[in-house]
């Protein structure tokens, strides 16, 4: 990091510049109990309820509360209204004096989980991760269920554990039963894993009863971040069969301390790959009147070594028809609500974004400078970055990473 340059002077096309303008939580080591709302800018942050206060913002009570969540709840209208006032404090030459004095050094902040998690929902939307997974459990079987192509499929997670990056990821006990074994054993997972995915993150909340339509998505949608979904394919392979996902996931999800306003998106929407079979009106977005798909550029890390980089704009199902699907039986949303993409594997080999696709079960491990991996081990660390083009140059989305800790014994 350059330490003379002055804090609101970036280079042109910095991935964190006046086009992103990202939102986390921070403290300060001289103020460590009192989280603030930070929005980044290069490798600077602004202390926003301060910087609000000073500017007489009208939103200045909202941006001083100790979570994002206040915001959130707020709606499209006040986003959009923060989000200029920002841009226009952080850019133009007139506030220069008194945005500085809210500017610190990114590397002085600790970061915290942004907002309190209401509901998690994970979805299964790339059609090429589920054609590998259903290759690799059922090689005689299809390997898409007969359902795949008319709903987006998900199930309800665990938002108590859902944690910010950085925190580590102890390793899960539980059930498995290998093919060869005539009754389940206990112990730690030998087949950790993780998945690369996109969480959307709900704001404005809806009324019980009432379905929210794909047109709706911006309404309700606040922002974007990535998310590490670990996954334990030893316990899951034993318990999913006849109710889903349960302890093979509930043990940890990661996401990125850093939420994407949507709009900061708007140059990275993209058409989703052509659908072949028709869709039921409240999926079909064949009418909507903006592009469904975000050109993601996803980097998976282990142990710094890249390893895969999914691309978002591969998923066939949208997070806006992922929203219909959510709501069309009259589920409300909640502020903080989270819903993640599914793993985001593309077409080719090195876009897939779990280990159980990259090694093909285990059966191909990868070779890294350090080892080879078939699964996770202790100690191993994974860390997911992304970018999207943005109007000049890229919009970086936050890192989230994570670190394998042994198991409890
Ligand atoms: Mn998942």
């Amino acid at each position: 990091m350059t330490t003379d340059a002055h804090p609101l002077d970036l280079p042109v096309g910095d991935p964190f510049g006046p086009d992103n303008l990202p939102y986390g939580l921070g403290t300060t080591v001289e103020d460590p109990d009192r989280p603030r709302i930070v929005v980044r800018y290069g490798d600077s942050v602004l202390d926003v309820g301060p910087a609000a206060e000073a500017f007489g913002s009208p939103h200045a009570d909202l941006l001083q509360r100790p979570l994002l969540n206040p915001l959130l709840a707020a709606g499209r209208s006040v986003w959009q209204s923060v989000r200029a006032q920002l841009h226009d404090w952080l850019t133009s030459p007139a506030h220069r004096a008194t945005a500085e004095r809210f500017m610190r050094p990114l590397s002085e902040v600790t970061l915290r989980m942004p907002f309190e998690v209401a509901d998690y929902v994970d979805f299964y939307a790339s059609e090429h991760h589920a054609t590998n997974v259903g290759r690799i459990f059922r090689p005689d079987g299809d390997a898409l269920t007969p359902n795949w192509k008319h709903l987006p499929i998900g199930y309800h997670g665990r938002a108590g554990t859902v944690v910010v990056s950085g925190t580590p990821v102890v390793r899960p006990q539980g059930q498995r039963k290998p093919p060869h074994e005539d009754a389940p054993l206990f112990g730690p997972s030998r087949r950790l894993d993780i998945e690369a995915e996109v969480g959307f993150v709900v704001g404005a909340p809806s009324a019980q009863g009432e379905p929210v339509p794909m047109s709706g998505f911006r309404d309700h949608v606040f922002g974007v971040t990535l998310l590490n979904d670990w996954s334990a394919r030893d316990i899951q392979a034993w318990e999913y069969v006849p109710l889903g996902p349960f302890l093979g996931k509930s043990f940890a999800t990661s996401v990125s301390p850093w939420i994407t306003p949507l709009d900061a998106l708007d140059a990275a929407r993209t058409a989703p790959p052509a659908r072949d079979v028709p869709l039921l009106p409240y999926l079909d977005d064949a009418v909507e009147p903006e592009p469904g798909g975000i050109d993601l550029r996803i980097t998976v890390a282990l142990n710094g070594h890249t390893i895969a980089e999914p691309p978002f704009s591969a998923m066939y199902w949208t997070a806006a028809q992922q929203l219909a699907h959510m709501t069309v039986n009259g589920a409300s949303l909640r502020t903080g609500d989270l819903y993640a993409s599914g793993t985001v594997s593309g077409p080719e080999p090195a876009q897939r974004g779990s280990l159980l696709e990259l090694t093909w079960g285990g059966k191909e491990p990868l070779e890294l400078p350090d080892g080879t991996r078939a699964f996770l081990e202790d100690g191993d660390e994974v860390t997911l970055t992304a970018w999207a083009p943005g109007p000049a140059g890229r919009i970086g989305m936050g890192e989230v990473t994570g670190r394998i800790h042994a198991a409890r014994r």
